[in-house]
């Protein structure tokens, strides 16, 4: 039998990809929406989610689809609601705020899941299990792409909470975390920042592993022309080179062969098994490191950002 859920915030990644994925889920029913401004056909909509609680009151499960900083409250209210709750990535604002809302779910035996959308690319398993044995020596990852193409006129990203380059660049961490078969911790950052903005526009991050393995990542949002969203992995025994955001691999130039690239359909599977188990995911790695990396990063300062 299908759950009913309610989808927070309207926007580019519910329209792209939330709708759909939940369109051709059987354990999921889309039965209302929230956001400020758009609706969603045949879909009963709400401008807030305490309204919408107050009026559906069978509501088992809420994906929020709204930016970081707008994510807390709305994630606090669905769980006190006894709502299974499902988080885009990156899963708040603040680790403290994320922190909160698992040990919220865990008292009220419900489940909360922080998704990352990378993870279920097609060839980030491939990418694991090959790495698994391996003793890898370098990595480098490079995160490049034109805001102004793949965000246009989000002004979120550039308030303090909405990450800047991160945004994007957190995927590539979601994807190194999943994949390497040990520890990793920032050793040195640098952070360019736009100056009429909060949020940096590229930045420079060196961590190194804990067998050794020396990893550098290379996020830039004013990259022109087609994207760039590939990790390098050298090992001992070969280099894997996951490219298209973890859609494609390749050992050593030869293209693997790997499942059907769909990320989102996968997520809520993986929420619905969850709920189901009555388990919760909530992995904060990526979003430490990028804390770490405002934590220690040197500041550098550039031209001012204009759409
Ligand atoms: P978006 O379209 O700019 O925002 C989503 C919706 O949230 C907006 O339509 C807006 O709806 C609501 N919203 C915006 N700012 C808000 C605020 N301050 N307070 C309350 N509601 C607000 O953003 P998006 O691209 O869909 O991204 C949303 C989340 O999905 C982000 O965490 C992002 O990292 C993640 N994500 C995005 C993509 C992508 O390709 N865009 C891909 C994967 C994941 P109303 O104004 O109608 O309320």
């Amino acid at each position: 039998m299908s759950r009913k859920l309610a989808l927070v915030g309207i926007g580019k990644i519910a329209r792209d990809q939330h709708i759909p994925a939940l369109a051709a889920n059987p354990d999921f029913k889309l039965v209302a929406t929230t956001s400020r401004n758009a609706s969603v056909a045949g879909v009963t909509a709400y401008t807030d989610l305490a309204s919408l609680l107050k009026s559906e009151r069978n509501i088992e499960c809420v994906s929020l689809c709204t930016p970081p900083m707008a994510r807390y409250d709305d994630a606090r209210r669905a769980l006190l609601a006894g709502c299974h709750v499902m988080l885009e990535k990156p899963p708040g604002a603040t680790l403290s705020e994320v922190h909160d809302l698992e040990a919220l779910a865990d008292q009220k035996n419900i489940t909360l899941f922080a998704s990352w959308h990378s993870r279920h690319a097609a060839a980030v398993p491939a990418a694991r299990d090959w790495l698994a044995e391996k003793t890898i020596v370098q990595v480098l990852i490079e995160w490049k792409e034109d805001v102004r193409y793949w965000h246009p006129g989000q002004d979120w990203i550039w308030q303090a909470g909405g990450l800047g380059v991160f945004d994007p660049s957190i995927n590539a961490l979601s994807i190194l975390t999943e994949i390497m078969p040990h520890a990793i911790h920032l050793t040195d950052a640098v952070l360019t920042f736009p100056e009429n903005r909060e949020t940096p526009v590229a930045a420079f991050l060196t961590f190194r592993g804990s067998h050794g393995s020396d990893i550098t990542g290379v996020f830039n949002w004013l990259e022109q022309g087609p994207p760039k969203w590939d990790i390098t992995v050298k090992t001992n025994a070969g280099v894997a080179v996951l490219s298209e955001g973890g859609a494609k691999l390749a050992i050593d130039g030869v293209p693997v062969k790997t499942g059907p690239h769909e990320e989102y359909p996968s997520l809520y599977k993986r929420f619905s098994t969850l709920v189901h188990d009555g388990k919760s995911d909530v992995d904060l790695a990526p979003l430490t490191h990028v804390a770490d990396a405002f934590m220690m990063g040197k500041r550098e300062f550039t031209e001012a950002f204009e759409w």
